[in-house]
């Protein structure tokens, strides 16, 4: 029996199936390449001495997503795939909403198609928009939403949560992440990002590695300890991590589970840079530039819910995470282009 994962050649993704493999579960993967680079797959193999199996595949495409379930054993599906560009979710609503939510409805309708009815679903801590109160356990109700692609995860959520009250079968797990940075240690797998960053880690690690000039660090006036937004962040094999627990509670019956993944520890923008630079050794220039429209002043989980449930909590510091992007970057200064 095999485990699907779609985006399964991204960021996260590329990282659960690397842990997937190493706990010795059988990986299929459904990626359209489209934020991804097909190389990874060689670095999987390297990292594990195993293949997963790779399907160039659209989840939006029910033909070659019905293929992949009668030419494997599935038993559940890890549900990566998707777009998450905050700025481009707003100036390309339709597309997110049809690449995300649509995509997944079709996922969903093929799996029940197929009888395979156990699900992983990558969400986010911006479901919980602007929180009433930090640190943010699950039953913080959920928020406005400042983008589509926000809502996105938020409707997903909504549908998943309708779909399994509707036929008890499925069980669904709903894995809230907060801010994944870091790379794998050994230095040969990690955040690729097209284009200009738009998250604090790769704009940092792409400072450090000359390829920009300074870090615009996006208002200093929040509520915070030092005026920088705070946000928790979280190393991404821990994140991979959560998933290989969250694959306990598919078991029949189990039903709706929703988690945190999260250390629980804010740290600000200027945190992360400090840290950073003691790292690395490499000193990041900053200046102050204005708020960037929907952020909030700070979000850090309370991840203790996923500790009593799943067994899991992270397991590396803000320096190790600084210490894994840097060495990612440093080695591949253009990913996996080089
Ligand atoms: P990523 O872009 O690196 O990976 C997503 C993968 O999905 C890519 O390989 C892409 O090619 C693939 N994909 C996109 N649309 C597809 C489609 N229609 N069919 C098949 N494949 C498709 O992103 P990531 O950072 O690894 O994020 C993985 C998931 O986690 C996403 O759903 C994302 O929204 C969610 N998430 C990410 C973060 C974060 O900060 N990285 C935070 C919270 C939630
Ligand atoms: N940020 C910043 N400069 C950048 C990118 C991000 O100052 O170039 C700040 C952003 O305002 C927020 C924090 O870094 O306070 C984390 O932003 P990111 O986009 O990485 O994640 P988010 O929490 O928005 O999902």
């Amino acid at each position: 029996m095999a485990i699907l994962v779609t985006g399964g050649i991204g960021y996260i993704g590329s990282h659960t199936v690397v842990e997937l493999l190493q706990t010795g579960h059988e990986v299929v993967i459904a990626d359209n390449l489209s934020n991804s680079c097909v190389k990874v797959l060689d670095r999987i193999k390297q990292l594990t001495g195993k293949d997963a199996r790779f399907y160039e595949a659209d989840i939006r495409d029910r033909a070659a997503m019905d293929k992949i379930f009668k030419e494997n054993e599935i038993e559940s599906c890890i549900h990566f795939a998707g777009l998450k560009a905050v700025g481009e979710s707003v100036a390309k609503p339709l597309e997110y909403y049809d690449n995300n939510v649509s995509g997944t409805v079709n996922l969903l309708e093929v799996m029940r198609d197929n009888n395979v009815k156990n699900i992983i679903f990558s969400s986010s801590a911006t479901v919980y928009g602007d929180p009433e109160t930090i640190p943010i356990t699950e039953s913080c109700p959920k928020g406005v939403c400042t983008n589509p692609y926000g809502w996105t995860k938020s409707m997903l959520e909504q549908i998943l949560m309708d779909l399994q009250k509707s036929d008890p079968e499925w069980n669904v797990v709903l894995l809230r992440y907060f801010n994944p940075i870091g790379a794998h240690k050994s230095g040969i797998m990690g955040e690729n990002p097209n284009g200009i960053p738009n998250n604090l880690m790769p704009y940092i690690t792409q400072v450090a590695v000359g390829r920009r000039e300074e870090l615009g660090v996006f208002g200093d006036d929040y509520n915070t300890h030092d005026g920088t937004g705070v946000r928790d962040y979280i190393h991404v094999v821990d994140l991979a991590d959560g998933h290989v627990k969250a694959l306990e509670r598919l078991k029949p019956g189990t039903g709706l589970s929703i988690y945190n993944l999260g250390t629980g520890i804010g740290y600000s923008v200027l945190d992360v840079v400090k840290n950073f630079e003691k790292a690395s050794g490499v000193r990041i220039p900053y200046s102050i530039k204005p708020r960037r429209p929907g952020d909030i002043d700070a979000s850090y989980a309370d991840a203790s819910k996923a500790k009593r449930e799943l067994g899991w909590e992270a397991k590396n510091g803000i320096l190790e995470m600084c210490q894994d992007s840097w060495n990612w970057q440093k080695n591949n200064p253009n990913g996996y282009e080089d």
